[in-house]
């Protein structure tokens, strides 16, 4: 693990995570440029000044070196599946899971960067819902965020509080890596720790994640994009051995792809409402308009714990 503490504009402390993943190219090379680009960071003189130093921190972390190395996901265990991990574990990266969370205690927002194999758009990912993780999330140039809450712990957003996950595009492209740094400098800016220019928040479309498409053989084909409404009765995808029809409204994919998963063509995933901006209402995930629930209980993807493997 490589850590890189940069000058804040603010005083928040802030940081932004890549390689959790060691063949995820895109999140190494956003926190190496933005480890070039920002200040160093100078810790308040200990022979005191006149009490304005603040004590904001940008954090950079490059997390898993043995595995960015080998461009390979994990060495011994996925990451990203390890925490809250062992310190005594033979696992490299369960060993790792703590040491990794000790750099990031007591931070006020955390991001953590992702790539797949699935299309864009890119969406961002939450666990637990506080005032800093809405911060981020309506912060963020992304129009969905998949609330993952209740689904796993031992993810990093699901165990370290105030983090969002963010798939910022295709494993292995170069609009990963744009997307993904413009992200981080959203993400730096909603929290004061870049004032180039002033922070944006936009309402956030939330989405839970219910169920994953198995896929069998043969030629696979996927019909409908991240977040693009099936209708009811339409086809989402099919191969030799599935033909999966969409039989209720509301259902939209996340992380649809033909040939990024071995064995899935993706997610199936239910809109459940919107984030809105800070200072516009409560921290919570508001209803969207009835027209477009019909029938919807609010009760579906309650008892989905690991059904959701695959994000991030
Ligand atoms: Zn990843």
């Amino acid at each position: 693990m490589q850590t890189i503490d940069r000058e804040s504009a603010g005083s928040a402390r802030v940081a932004i995570v890549g390689g959790i993943h060691g063949d995820e190219p895109a999140g190494v090379r956003i926190v190496k440029r933005l480890a070039d680009e920002l200040s160093p960071f100078e810790p308040a003189d200990e022979g005191g000044t006149d009490g304005v130093e603040s004590d904001g921190l940008v954090r950079l972390i490059l997390a898993n070196e043995p595995a960015i190395e080998a461009e390979t996901r994990y060495t011994d265990a996925d990451l990203n599946r390890a925490f809250p991990g062992d310190t005594d574990s033979d696992e490299y990266e369960r060993a790792l899971a703590p040491r990794l969370a000790a750099e990031l205690e007591g931070f006020d927002a955390v991001l953590a960067l992702h790539t797949s194999h699935s299309a864009p758009p890119p969406f961002a990912i939450f666990s637990d819902l506080t005032e800093s993780v809405r911060r981020t999330v309506t912060g963020l140039p992304v129009d969905h965020v998949v609330d993952a809450s209740g689904l796993r712990s031992t993810t990093l957003d699901s165990t370290i509080p105030h983090t969002v996950s963010i798939e910022v595009g295709r494993q292995g492209s170069e609009e990963a890596v744009e997307f993904g740094y413009e992200a981080c400098r959203a993400f730096l800016r909603v929290h004061g720790a870049l004032a180039d220019e002033s922070p944006t928040f936009s309402e956030t479309t939330v989405v839970k994640g219910s169920e994953e498409v198995p896929k069998g053989g043969g030629e696979p084909h996927v019909h409908y994009a991240n977040f693009e409404a099936i209708p009811e009765g339409a086809v989402f995808a099919e191969d030799d051995v599935y033909t999966h029809r969409v039989e209720e409204p509301g259902v939209v994919p996340i992380l649809a792809s033909e040939r990024g998963y071995d064995d899935i063509f993706g997610m199936y995933g239910r809109v459940t409402g919107v984030l809105r901006p800070p200072g516009e209402g409560d921290t919570r995930v508001y209803p969207r308009d009835e027209r477009s629930r019909s029938g919807g209980d609010g009760a579906d993807g309650e008892n989905d714990a690991d059904r959701s493997e695959r994000v991030n």
